[in-house]
């Protein structure tokens, strides 16, 4: 191995996993957390693109692995954890270890070599929700920058007192830096590896007792159907429970606090950002209605993060609470590039400036509210619907489990919105309920004509509403 070489996993949440997010980088070398849960095209493409040299794999993970290894040309050697049948590996031209025996005879003391501080350490690819995967790199300054901030009082508020249960994959944006978060501060982690469906996870809290989580908003509302479905289900050692990666609806917030007694926490970030870019805690001076308005913001950046929003002349907006451009960001943990990119994409990175691909506005007391992502932004004769705006509404009905909103071709106006619903178990809801029910909150003219009842809504590789694929089944005529 030599300074820079990238060690790949392919790993669930689990201790090895943590170990190998130090190990790694101490050593010089870069660790990339693989997305598990990518078709195996994908991973193919991204591990020959990030020229990952070993992989470490779960033994779980092994078959699958096997399946990305004959395109992946660049990885020599696979370091399995935990006891596995190797037979898939066969054949195929990589040295095969097992991560026990090589850490079992390990000595205890190591002599840490001097690493620049700007050298790379971890790297991850963005999960492609709204284009191909990109490769970001996170130097070691970064990373310590990162946990350090996000560990503040008014962030993740991390203490040696803390159990936090990281239910967002390490391979979604490094575990949203929690565990280096964690092991700056002190805090243990609880890590529920393969066991991430609402029962197992639940099972789980109640064993472990972690008073903070993090998580995508769909984990948390497929925990909260689940206690719905299995009264006694205690949840309530979660005091916080941290929600990013997609906008947090009121009603998955009400009913956390109403159930369970547990307080959400609404972050925002992106791969691009390593990922921290706001977090939603109130000012102190806010109170009852007020203080659930601000945790439905995406929240006030993080020291280190400038932020601006631009109108689609490049102008800068004020920060009025009314103004809606593209946001822009920049800062020391925020990137400048894309892992192999010769020079930076112009469409995403503007004089230093990182274009989110996000729209919103921001407040005087300089708190963020996203309406959307621009590709999801849906364009109606000339005047924008937001679609996050439209499902929040949605899912606050008590008929609604879930609801996706896309933009679909219309003749007349260009776009018009087509909402998928998900009815909550046991309820009947028409069309024209919700229709009644979005007319007291939005213009009439934003109600969407086009519906569509599924049984689920599908999720992308880190759990979020897949909106590209609701799109493509709408365009082959599978949602009406
Ligand atoms: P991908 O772009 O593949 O989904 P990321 O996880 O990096 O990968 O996604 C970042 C994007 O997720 C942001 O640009 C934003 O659109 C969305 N996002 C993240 N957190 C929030 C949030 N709290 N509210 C609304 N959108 C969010």
């Amino acid at each position: 191995m030599r300074g820079g070489d990238r060690v790949a996993t392919f790993m669930w949440n689990n201790q090895e996993h943590a170990e190998v997010y130090f190990a790694v980088p101490a050593m010089g070398a870069i660790v990339h957390p693989l997305n598990i849960r990518l078709f195996p095209e994908q991973v193919e493409y991204i591990a020959d693109h990030a020229q990952d040299k070993v992989v470490i794999v779960d033994h779980t993970l092994v078959g699958t692995l096997a399946s990305i290894l004959p395109g992946s040309k660049a990885i020599e050697h696979v370091i399995v954890n935990g006891p596995a049948d190797l037979s898939p590996l066969d054949g195929l031209g990589v040295e095969v270890h097992s991560y026990q025996e090589l850490t079992a005879n390990a000595p205890l003391s190591y002599a840490w070599p001097d690493i620049d501080e700007n050298a790379p350490a971890a790297m991850c690819y963005t999960s492609g929700t709204t284009g191909g995967p990109k490769g970001v790199v996170y130097s070691h300054r970064s990373v310590y920058l990162h946990a350090l901030a996000s560990s503040l009082p008014d962030a993740f508020g991390l203490s040696e007192r803390d159990l936090v249960l990281a239910i967002v994959p390490q391979f979604h944006v490094m575990a949203w830096g929690l565990p280096y978060a964690a092991f700056l501060t002190g805090a243990s982690l609880a890590m529920p590896d393969r066991f991430l469906s609402p029962e197992p996870l639940a099972e789980f809290i109640q064993a472990v007792r972690p008073n903070k989580g993090a998580g995508v908003p769909t984990v948390w509302s497929g925990l909260l159907q689940y206690a719905r479905r299995q009264p006694g289900t205690d949840l309530s050692s979660l005091q916080e429970a941290v929600v990013g990666g997609s906008a947090m609806p009121d009603s998955l917030m009400r009913a956390f606090a109403e159930e369970h007694g547990v307080t959400a926490l609404q972050a925002w970030g992106m791969t691009e950002m390593s990922p921290l870019g706001t977090i939603a805690r109130p000012p102190a001076t806010a109170h009852g209605d007020t203080e659930r308005t601000y945790r439905l913001t995406q929240g006030r950046f993080l020291a280190p993060v400038e932020a601006k929003i631009i109108d689609n002349t490049g102008a800068e907006l004020p920060w009025d609470d009314a103004s809606v451009g593209e946001l822009l960001v920049r800062g020391p943990w925020i990137t400048a590039t894309y892992v192999g990119d010769g020079e930076p994409d112009p469409d995403k990175f503007d004089s230093g400036w990182l274009r989110t691909g996000d729209v919103g506005r921001i407040s005087p007391d300089g708190y963020l509210t996203l309406t959307d992502r621009a590709k999801d932004v849906i364009k109606s004769g000339g005047e924008w619907i937001s679609s996050v705006e439209l499902e929040n509404h949605l899912m606050g009905h008590p008929a609604v489990a879930e609801a996706a909103v896309v933009g679909v071709p219309d003749d007349r106006w260009g776009e018009r919105p087509l909402a998928v619903v998900v009815a909550a178990p046991g309820h009947d809801v028409t069309t024209q309920e919700l229709r009644e029910f979005l007319s007291s909150h939005i213009a009439r003219w934003q109600l969407p004509e086009r519906w569509a009842f599924v049984t689920e809504v599908p999720r992308t590789s880190v759990g979020k509403f897949d909106k590209k694929e609701l799109r493509r089944l709408h365009a082959d005529g599978l949602l009406s």
